[in-house]
């Protein structure tokens, strides 16, 4: 494999926002590199082993096609995803197969170090590769980098965390246990309803996955016998259906910023520490469990939220809340405020009424103070608020999907960014936007 000097698009981070760009871009026939510092895509759906993709159907109607529909169809026949629930190898082969197809150039294995920049135009990144640095140029960049990275070093503007307290929300572990009697598991939660959250539902269908959520008086028990970490709450899991395997997303790390190494580094430890008690509870003394065993822990711990950009517009909780509609719509979603506290900070999950959906504009892609420079997925521009909806995997998906159309317009036409319409990004986006 030989880099080139150049790409028309350069899109840091393969997570599922910035593989949609890249296989978008890559369909529209520009040439593009997607960067990644792991040695492999996914980000928090491979290395943070989050699953299942999160609820974007309205009216029986799917709010989000495109690139994502094409991932999980070849995860499905792969035999990778059950129901919306889905294995991280199979997303990174499924990603790998979507983004061969479409010529896109994938660099593993290397982080971005600096941003050249001339007034409003970024010029070029530098790359880690193979113990040295180079350099290459771009036409429009992509930020999916989650921590708006490419940002942060070509000093354009950035946010983090809440506008009152800058507090950054909880971060969790994911881990998956194995040989879980699910059936006994189901006949505990049915019997001792009081002990679970009450927006659990109780018709289990085993065919496909179920959500457990809850088990307060032993997790309140363990804690208080000091045999389990305070800071978790609960124990939260959904199945893998007929598999007897749990994907759980129950420890709870606070006060660290997931931007940080160092904070990082504590909450590594700490989520593994963690872990280790909620399975050695589950296993002693939750009906159900009594045969089960750690699969395996996620390679890194699970971040929400770190910096996102400022772009053109920021879609707020009341853009969320109201079900906001914009011309320049790109994307739907209809994920609803979903904030993980923090330390001495309430939780908070308010849904959408429903039928109810939200547009995304284009602009709330477009960095402020740079003429080529994009920001999809968890970076996206918005208030914290709105922050908290937009970055489930699906919508994440479709905001890089318009990344990677607009990108390629540009590129192709050697427009800049604001000179593209948004009616023309629409156009190969239709999609994502109006109703089948
Ligand atoms: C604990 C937890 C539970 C969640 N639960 C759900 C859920 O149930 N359903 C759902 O749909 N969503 C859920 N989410 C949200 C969702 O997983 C993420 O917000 C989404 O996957 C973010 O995708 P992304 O592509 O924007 O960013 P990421 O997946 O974070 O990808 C960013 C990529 O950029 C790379 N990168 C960063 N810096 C550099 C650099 N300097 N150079 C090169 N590469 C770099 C990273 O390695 C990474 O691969 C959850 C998230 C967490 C943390």
């Amino acid at each position: 494999m030989t880099l080139k000097n150049e790409y028309d698009v350069i899109v840091i981070g393969a997570g599922i926002a910035g593989i949609s760009a890249a296989v978008k871009a890559g369909r529209s026939g520009v040439s593009v590199l997607l960067v990644e510092q792991y040695g492999f895509v996914g980000g928090m759906s491979t290395a943070g082993m989050v699953s299942p993709f999160m609820k974007h159907e309205v009216n029986g109607e799917t709010l989000v096609r495109g690139v994502f529909e094409d991932l999980e169809n070849e995860m499905r026949r792969q035999n990778g995803m059950i129901d919306n629930g889905f294995f991280a190898n199979s997303f990174r082969s499924a990603s790998y197969h979507l983004l061969k197809e479409v010529g896109c150039i994938v660099l593993l294995h290397a982080a971005i170090s600096a941003v050249t920049k001339t007034d409003h135009h970024v010029e070029s990144i530098t790359v880690f590769v193979s113990g040295k640095e180079i350099t290459i140029r771009g036409k429009v960049f992509i930020d999916t980098s989650g921590d708006a990275q490419l940002l942060f070093l070509a000093g354009l503007p950035w946010l983090k965390g809440d506008e009152k307290t800058g507090l950054l929300q909880a971060l969790t572990l994911f881990f998956r246990m194995g040989n879980i009697d699910i059936a006994k598991v189901t006949e505990y939660a049915k019997a001792n309803k009081k002990e679970f959250f009450d927006w659990m539902e109780y018709d289990f269908d085993l065919t496909k996955i179920i959500s457990v959520a809850g088990y307060f008086s032993i997790v309140k028990k363990a804690i208080q016998e000091q045999r389990l970490s305070p800071e978790v709450q609960y124990i939260f899991f959904t199945t893998l259906p007929e598999s007897g395997e749990g994907s759980f997303n129950t420890s709870n790390i606070l006060e660290v910023d997931g931007s940080s190494s160092l904070d990082l580094t504590k909450a590594e430890i700490a989520g593994r520490r963690q872990v280790h008690q909620v399975v050695t509870v589950l296993r002693n003394e939750v009906p159900g469990f009594e045969n089960s065993y750690l699969i395996e822990t996620a390679p890194q711990v699970g971040v929400r939220e770190t910096r996102r950009a400022v772009g053109d517009y920021a879609v707020t909780g009341e853009d969320i809340k109201r079900g906001n509609k914009f011309d320049d719509s790109i994307a739907r979603g209809c994920y609803g405020i979903d904030i993980h506290g923090q330390k001495d900070e309430n939780s908070r999950m308010e849904h959408l009424a429903d039928g109810d959906y939200y547009e995304i504009p284009l602009r709330s892609l477009i960095v402020k103070e740079a003429d080529n420079v994009l920001a999809a997925g968890r970076c996206i521009s918005s208030t914290r608020e709105g922050h908290s909806a937009l970055r489930i995997q699906p919508t994440s998906s479709a905001t890089g999907e318009a990344c990677g159309a607009l990108a390629a317009l540009a590129a192709s036409s050697k427009r800049e960014l604001r000179a593209v319409g948004y009616s023309e990004v629409q156009g190969r986006i239709l999609y994502n936007i109006t109703q089948k």
